[in-house]
């Protein structure tokens, strides 16, 4: 049967969607590599791939803590930083592809390094997609401040001047925007239904909707009252001690269960002390927790959002990155949650009173949800990935 090479970057919410995939794969026969990181191992050869660890190679595990957020502003270091990994990683991935002759190389939209191998060894490629398919037309949901536009405009030559050193390496990529972006010709996986999609009739049909990849709940969450509110920040940006604050103030005195999962925060006695109806855990089974609840007051990272949807669970949305914006966005155009207009204990009351008390935005979220469970998911992936791979049944 056939071979096939994934690839991704250092992140749990890009490779989980992936894993069900890989796993689909291999019970029809298929072999499965997959360039990944160490934190990621168990789970990726829990899968069933052989798993080959890129850490010596990336440019982005030697940054410091400031680095890191520069990324997620800066695009021009940003793309310095991915044309470092690929260069890192070209000898690399070069001689393994070689030997191994992949049939179908699949990489996560970030994972550049395996789109820019697949395009330079003409391997049949496979983009995978775990936020919001990406094109002109939905790049207007992203809204950027006017000075980071700016920034990114003027930075353009010096962002095609690294992409150049790609080229002198025999990848052929033209610009930027190519090796960070997909367009109508590129195979896409999207990890979300075509109702969710913003602007989805703008992508052609070489793009797959499969729906998210939800993990099923490791343990069943009891409830407390019959109203139960969860907060979480999610996993990268969870430092925000005046938030989970003002989110205790406003549950002082509500006739509801409200559980913060707020990091390292829920240690010690960070938060001060707390009122009989909320708890704060370190980590909680989000998707447990999801299942039984009203309302969640969530930054809206595409994991978090599409949980809550799956589980009929209305999102009170306080993005913290463009990303997380546009996911806000398309929650509040569908109905299915609102906006947060600030962190404070009285607007928190607010919102949270608002979306449990009308119950239109249930609906809509129980609607979106619905959408997700009539996609196709790992088996429609992996059916995608098998469209590549041109005489598959006689290899
Ligand atoms: N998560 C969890 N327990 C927690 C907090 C988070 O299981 O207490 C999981 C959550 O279910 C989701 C992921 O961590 O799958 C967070 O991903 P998301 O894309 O929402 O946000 P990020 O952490 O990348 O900002």
């Amino acid at each position: 049967m056939a071979r096939i090479a994934f690839f991704n970057i250092p992140a749990h919410g890009h490779t989980n969607p992936t894993l069900g995939v890989v796993r689909e794969l291999i019970s029809r026969g298929h072999s499965v590599s997959y360039y990944s990181y160490e934190s990621l191992r168990e789970k990726i050869e829990a899968a069933g791939a052989r798993f080959i660890a890129c850490d010596a190679y990336d440019a982005q595990l030697g940054l410091g803590p400031e680095d890191g957020a520069r990324i997620a502003r800066d695009t021009a270091f940003s793309i310095h930083v991915l044309v470092e990994t690929t260069l890192a990683l070209d000898t690399m991935v070069c001689r393994e592809m070689e030997r191994e002759r992949p049939d179908c190389i699949v990489a996560d939209s970030m994972a550049v390094w395996g789109k820019a191998a697949a395009l330079k060894l003409g391997v049949p490629f496979v983009s995978s997609t775990t936020t919001f398919a990406f094109n002109r037309e939905s790049a207007k949901l992203m809204k950027q401040s006017l000075s980071r536009t700016m920034a990114m405009l003027l930075s353009i030559p010096k962002m095609n001047k690294d992409v150049r050193r790609l080229e002198k390496m025999g990848y052929p990529i033209k610009s930027f925007l190519q090796l960070i972006s997909n367009d109508r010709d590129t195979d896409t996986i999207v990890y979300t239904s075509p109702e969710f999609q913003p602007c989805y009739e703008s992508f052609s049909e070489k793009y797959s909707f499969v729906g998210p990849c939800i993990l099923p709940p490791a343990s069943s969450f009891e409830k407390k009252k019959e109203k139960l509110v969860y907060i979480s920040m999610g996993t990268v940006n969870n430092n925000m001690p005046e938030v989970y604050k003002n989110c205790i103030a406003a549950a002082a005195d509500m006739d509801a269960q409200v559980l913060i999962s707020a990091g390292a925060l829920a240690d010690g006695d960070a938060l001060g002390e707390l009122p009989e109806n909320v708890q704060v855990r370190r980590w909680v089974d989000q998707t447990a927790v999801l299942k039984e609840t009203d309302v969640f007051l969530s930054h809206c990272g595409m994991n978090s959002a599409s949980e809550s949807l799956y589980f009929g669970a209305p999102l009170l949305c306080y993005p913290q990155t463009a990303e997380q914006g546009a996911v806000a966005e398309r929650i509040r155009q569908l109905g299915a949650g609102a906006a947060l207009s600030s962190a404070s204990a009285a607007d928190i009351r607010a919102g949270l009173e608002l979306l449990m008390e009308n119950g239109s935005y249930k609906l809509n979220a129980e609607k979106i949800g619905e959408s997700f469970r009539r996609c196709g998911g790992a088996k429609a992936a992996a059916d995608k990935i098998e469209s590549m791979i041109t005489g598959l049944h006689n290899l």
